[in-house]
């Protein structure tokens, strides 16, 4: 049983609060640690780290800033199966998909390489008679990411490397359900030459992301979770005057025209919907199947889930973990009952599943729901597990209708070989991440990253140009150097000539 504390100005301590919470190892059960929960000297100890920390690393010149990304990418590509066994050992995905999440995380590192470039402002020349305009940008401040469960290292990733990269100061608070993760890369980032103080990890829950909130050396938050709490934390933050970016749930559907290729189709279901659980803000949580397509698409779905190797993550040869909590997975099963109770066909049911040497894990096999309607608490609500739900329309038109009327808009697809129906769709569906023959479209780290409606609050998407711009400030410089002939005194508003 190990004590999982803090990282503050480059030392790992345990803080001055009381308040611990569990972690479990979701395969077996077992509490395998026991997570501080700060309180707010805790908090107020990591934004002083990071406040003192960023008087130097704002003047941090590029060459030294990318110098230390470098290396911190080798490091983290070199041991990345290390990285993904400590997700694996407190979230529960296999390991294959656990180093997936590394690698994903690594090319925001590997696009925070070239911040230089990034960074580069404009420049005009004789704007007006002997006056030049240039733009620069500038680093924030301390920052405070705020992440989830299901991503306890990419969703870090989506953020902190920019951040850095830009002369901000971080303070991670990443979730108390798998806080390991955070801790290893904070080491990784001191192996690398970061500073003490430009990188710090605050464990804790409402408590510690209040103070982030609140407190006014922060100057900007990047949240991601749970839509309730991502309108918590916009509205707070922006109340207190800083720069919020809040990622949210989702509900992802994916739209099976008559003329796609079923068997391509159904693999692409079953890889969105129960790839990670279904623990994933871009999991596919419901197939809309048109026309006629329906009976034939829900048999090859089916067929297909049914042969998932369900087991421990860290086991060769499991395909799919278990969910992060006891209580999390009787959720899940709770939502399975009340569409089943709602008259939504049960194809295949993961609720009876268990594992064979661990009777204590949080099991749930994959669950088809066929003949689903908008109104069941199945298709309203974000699940967050392994339970793909059928909904059968009957035209195009009536699909996009469907999609566009749900108030989450993160990721959604559509499976044709109808290239203009592909483009219609993308054109007309309101919805932040769009894929066509692509059933999980998370942009590659030079785009960003973000949802529409309910799934994002503010004006950033992660990483790309969104991720730079966040975390910089524009100035707008305009010099002219002096001749007698620019003398006079003149007290109109200045023109250009
Ligand atoms: P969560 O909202 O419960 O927790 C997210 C973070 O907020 C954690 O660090 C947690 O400690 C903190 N938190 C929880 N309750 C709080 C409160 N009352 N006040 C202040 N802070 C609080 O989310 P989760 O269960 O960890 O993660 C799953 C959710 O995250 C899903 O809804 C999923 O869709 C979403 N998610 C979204 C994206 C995206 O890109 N849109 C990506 C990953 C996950």
């Amino acid at each position: 049983m190990q004590s999982i504390g803090h990282w503050i100005d480059g030392k790992a301590v345990g803080g001055t609060s009381e308040a611990t919470a569990p972690v479990t190892d979701p395969a077996t059960g077992a509490v395998t640690g026991e997570v501080a929960l700060a309180n707010v000297a805790d908090t107020r100890a990591a934004i002083d780290a990071a406040t003192v920390a960023f008087a130097t690393w704002r003047d941090a010149s590029l060459t030294r800033r990318t110098q230390v990304l470098f290396r911190f990418r080798e490091l983290l590509s070199e041991r990345r199966t290390e990285l993904a066994a400590v997700i694996t050992a407190e979230h529960g995905k296999v390991a294959a998909d656990a180093l997936g999440e590394v690698t994903r995380g690594l090319e925001v590192v590997e696009f925070a390489c070239g911040v230089p470039h990034l960074l580069k402002g404009g420049f005009t020349e004789n704007a007006s008679t002997d006056v030049d305009i240039y733009s620069i940008r500038q680093p924030l401040g301390p920052v405070a990411i705020i992440t989830p469960f299901n991503f306890p290292a990419m969703v870090a990733m989506w953020f902190f490397p920019l951040a850095i990269g830009a002369g901000n100061t971080v303070v991670l608070k990443p979730s108390e359900k798998d806080p390991s993760a955070a801790l290893w890369l904070a080491r990784l980032w001191q192996e690398a030459g970061l500073p003490d103080g430009v990188f710090n990890v605050v464990q804790g829950d409402k408590v510690a992301v209040d103070e982030l909130l609140d407190n006014p050396d922060v100057k900007a938050v990047s949240f991601v979770g749970s839509t309730p709490i991502a309108k918590y934390v916009y509205q707070r933050g922006t109340a207190a005057g800083k720069r919020v970016q809040a990622l949210g749930g989702a509900k992802n559907h994916m739209v099976v025209l008559p003329d796609a290729d079923l068997d391509l189709a159904a693999d692409a279901a079953v890889n969105a919907g129960f790839g990670s659980a279904g623990e994933r803000c871009m999991a596919i949580s419901v197939v809309v199947a048109v026309g006629a397509v329906a009976d034939d698409l829900v048999a090859r779905i089916s067929a297909r889930a049914a042969s998932i190797v369900t087991g421990d993550g860290a086991t060769p040869g499991a395909e799919m973990g278990p969910l992060i909590t006891r209580a999390h997975r009787d959720r899940v099963a709770e939502y399975i009952d009340a569409g089943e109770t709602a008259g939504a066909r049960v194809v295949l049911d993961g609720r009876t599943l268990t594992v064979d040497g661990a009777p204590n894990g949080f099991w749930l096999g994959p669950t088809i729901l066929d003949e689903v309607t908008p109104t069941m608490s199945v298709y309203t609500d974000e699940i967050f597990g392994p339970v793909l739900s059928v909904v059968r329309v009957d035209t195009y038109a009536e699909a996009v209708a469907l999609i566009n009327a749900n108030r989450y808009g993160n990721g959604t697809a559509i499976f044709t070989n109808d290239g203009g129906a592909g483009r219609r769709f993308q054109h007309e569906v309101e919805v932040g991440m769009v894929g066509i023959n692509v059933a999980i479209p998370v942009p590659m780290a030079y785009f960003s990253f973000g949802g529409w409606k309910n799934s994002l609050f503010g004006d950033s998407h992660a990483h790309g140009t969104d991720g730079v711009h966040f975390f910089t400030r524009t100035k707008a410089v305009t010099t002219r150097w002096l001749d007698p002939s620019h003398g006079g005194v003149e007290l109109g508003f200045p023109q250009n000539t």
